[in-house]
């Protein structure tokens, strides 16, 4: 049984503004180990359920902050960046199951913390009309390899975002958000306790869950925050400009859709700010 987990800073217990989560700001050392200690949480949970091997992609930020040296010596990882599937490198029809652990809300969420959705300069991502944030932008990622995701580690509002669309989905909801930069927590030890037993039951769950991807063909939308942004995204070949700020691509491919974002994406990125 293998095991895949990406791990993101923002919906992890104690974290809440981005003077802990930016590798610059003054409280980033706390979030390291506290990443850290939460993906080997959820792998002690999945190794005592049974999984034979717990690959890790670290996929906040610049991608290198998970310690190495503290983590369980029976995970692989992947640190740095850019690498072509992002917060979903490495996963592939050899994996079993997902976690996403300190996962965060979709742009726009009231009351969740730190919400985005893979860049600041995204106001909304949407499928086939449907709106989704990086549980679900990912989890179609998993479903391309035939792969369920069955755990996800965040606030409450991103246990429901998930459940929206993975009703089999473990959540272990470690902090309740109060606002974008206000959470209530549970205690440090009590969040990598339940992400441990949280984790085991996700594994023993894995025959049940069902890999994530709606039928082709795909309508990928994309809104930025300024239209300079989406000036410079609309340079993908074969995007549509809908209107000031929103992009569209059509594909019967989903990868060929989150290559179209992500390229958009860095695209809209070098915009200068106004
Ligand atoms: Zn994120």
């Amino acid at each position: 049984m293998n095991i895949y987990i990406s791990c993101d800073m923002e919906g992890v217990d104690g974290i809440v503004t981005e003077k802990q989560s930016s590798p610059t700001g003054p409280f980033y050392a706390f979030a390291r180990e506290q990443i850290t200690e939460e993906v080997n949480a959820a792998a002690q949970g999945a190794f005592d359920a049974g999984a034979t091997s717990v690959l890790v992609n670290d996929s906040h930020w610049d991608m290198t902050n998970l310690l190495p040296e503290k983590l369980d010596p029976r995970i692989e990882y992947i640190t740095g960046s850019a690498k072509p599937l992002s917060m979903m490198q490495g996963v592939d029809t050899g994996i079993d199951g997902v976690f996403f652990i300190g996962y965060h809300s979709r742009a726009g969420t009231w009351n969740s913390t730190i919400v985005h959705t893979f860049s600041g300069c995204v106001s909304q991502f949407k499928i086939n009309g449907k709106v989704y944030g990086e549980t679900g932008l990912n989890a179609m990622i998993a479903g391309c390899f035939g792969v369920p995701v069955v755990m996800i580690s965040g606030d409450q509002h991103v246990a429901e975002e998930a459940r929206e669309y993975l009703p089999w989905i473990q959540t272990a909801v470690v902090k309740q958000g109060q606002s974008a930069y206000c959470a209530r927590h549970l205690s440090v030890a009590n969040a990598r306790e339940l992400i441990r037993k949280t984790a085991a039951e996700a594994v023993k769950i894995i025959p049940e869950a069902c890999a994530y991807l709606p039928s082709a063909p795909y309508r990928l939308e994309v809104q930025y925050l300024q239209a300079g942004q989406a000036d410079r995204a609309s340079m993908m070949p074969g995007s549509m400009r809908l209107d000031g700020t929103t992009l569209a691509f059509d594909t019967a491919d989903y990868l060929q859709a989150w290559f179209a974002f992500y390229t958009m994406t860095a695209l809209a990125s070098q915009a200068p700010m106004v």
